[in-house]
């Protein structure tokens, strides 16, 4: 409890899964949590505030940035969480389908860290969390899009946290392995049982098992961690 009181935290794509669990995990430990997502409503509830923001619209980013500024007066959390995947192999991806998943994953992540940098540079510093994914540094076969994003999401990650280590602003990646959530729900009963099948542990991991790491490189207990990447994934990178 407590471990992120006082502080202002905008968390992307909070409406389920594990970007609801680090939402909720916030508020638990103190923190006024902006929850936004591409089809969420504007409501407050206590120290939850949801937000329509779509990541990857500038125009949102600037409102939802905007609002909170100008009613908290500061930004010291980003968690750019919102994400979605597309299957297709390479040869297979339409422009279209590519597009879409660059936009949400890649995009979004950039305009997100754009938006609250230069508060973050302002008030001397800030906690950015990326969630980025075990296919950001390994592979399976197909979703060549999803991986050319978390491949990126990492690096990007690694760069925002060199050029801001002077401004105070920490910028970690967080890579989560096989999570029960309504975007694997949906997913090809074979494509699940194969990543479970490859995983140590043996089990899904739990949306709540995500958001303890992030609520712990958010908070000022890793006040040392910047570019570093935060694996929670049942053992499955460790082979
Ligand atoms: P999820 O259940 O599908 O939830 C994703 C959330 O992101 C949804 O609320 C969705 O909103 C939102 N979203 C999608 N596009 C958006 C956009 N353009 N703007 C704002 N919000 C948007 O997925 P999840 O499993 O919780 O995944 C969360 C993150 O973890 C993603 O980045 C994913 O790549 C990553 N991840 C997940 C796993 C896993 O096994 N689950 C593993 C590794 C990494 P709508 O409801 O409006 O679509």
């Amino acid at each position: 409890m407590n471990r992120l009181q006082g502080k202002v935290a905008i968390v992307t794509g909070a409406g389920r899964g594990i970007g609801r669990a680090i939402a909720d995990g916030f508020v638990r430990e103190g923190a006024t949590t902006i929850a936004t997502g591409r089809s969420m409503s504007d409501t407050d509830s206590g120290q939850t505030i949801s937000r329509r923001l779509d990541v990857a619209d500038e125009a949102h980013w600037e409102r939802v940035v905007d609002e909170t500024i100008c009613r908290h007066g500061r930004i010291d959390i980003l968690v750019n969480n919102a994400g979605i995947i597309a299957y297709e192999t390479l040869h297979e991806l339409t422009m279209a389908a590519w597009e879409e998943v660059i936009a949400t994953n890649q995009t979004g992540t950039w305009l997100g860290m754009r938006a609250v940098v230069p508060h973050m540079i302002e008030q001397g510093g800030g906690s950015i969390v990326n969630v980025s994914s075990i296919w950001g540094s390994a592979a399976v076969a197909g979703a060549h899009a999803y991986h050319a994003t978390k491949g990126a999401v990492r690096n990007m990650s690694k760069s925002a946290a060199i050029t801001y280590a002077k401004n105070n602003i920490r910028v970690n990646s967080v890579h989560p392995g096989f999570v029960g959530t309504p975007l694997t729900d949906a997913q090809d009963a074979q494509v699940n049982e194969f990543v479970l099948s490859r995983t140590p542990m043996g089990r899904a991991g739990a949306p709540e098992e995500i958001a303890h790491g992030v609520v712990f490189l958010a908070s000022d207990e890793s006040s040392f961690m910047t570019g570093s990447e935060l694996v929670i994934d049942g053992g499955y990178l460790a082979q």
